[in-house]
């Protein structure tokens, strides 16, 4: 059972101290009550009492999930690959929606370079310029989902599950680009960005 910290956060809103609790890396295995909160993304966001605001805890924080073998590791600081258990899949990330985004897509049974591939290809065609996020796959048209912000709203855009079966292709032929998700891996636009001429 992993111990939970004591941490004094301040309201962004109106300023006031209060003590929370947080513990910096959660087996979800070993505590699956947590899985649900954490892939909300609920677990990083506190409620002032004095105020009502909700703030963002922004603390370095590790996902393990014992069954799927898979560790995420959120930090804002760069961190060096370290060795992970055998046959783990491990990822870093910058920020709590990233680390949400990553869970939903593992959850989905998908492969996130894959997914970094899709959002790139999807993002070129409908000419955005901004950051896409993945929601969900299937449904009964088969389809990605994906959001973006536009004007202050979440807006949504949903690409064909082929265009992403395309990218897992491109993936299988480019095993520089598979090597280059070993070990605890940062795969995101910027990863992308390093074999896109
Ligand atoms: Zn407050």
């Amino acid at each position: 059972m992993e111990a939970s910290d004591r941490l004094t956060q301040r309201c962004a809103s109106c300023g006031e101290e209060h003590e929370i609790e947080f513990s910096h890396s959660v087996n979800v295995t070993r505590r699956p009550e947590l899985r649900e909160k954490i892939a909300s993304g609920e677990y990083f966001v506190w409620e002032c009492p004095h105020c009502g605001a909700r703030n963002l805890i922004r603390e370095p924080f590790l996902f393990h999930d014992e069954k799927e073998r898979l560790m995420i590791l959120l930090t804002e600081a760069d961190v060096k690959s370290e060795g992970l258990p055998e046959g783990y899949t491990g990822r870093l990330v910058h920020s709590a929606g990233e680390l949400v985004e990553k869970i939903k897509i593992f959850d989905a049974g998908l492969d996130d370079a894959a997914v970094e591939l899709c959002k790139y290809i999807t993002s070129r065609e409908m000419k955005l310029d901004v950051p896409l996020r993945f929601v969900s796959a299937g449904g009964p048209d088969s389809e990605i989902i994906f959001t973006y912000p536009k004007e202050s709203r979440m807006e949504m855009i949903a690409t064909g599950f082929n265009v992403y079966e395309d990218c897992a292709g491109i993936l299988r032929r480019n095993q520089d680009m598979v090597h280059a998700t070993e070990g605890l891996a940062c795969v995101d636009s910027n990863w992308l960005a390093r074999f896109i001429a």
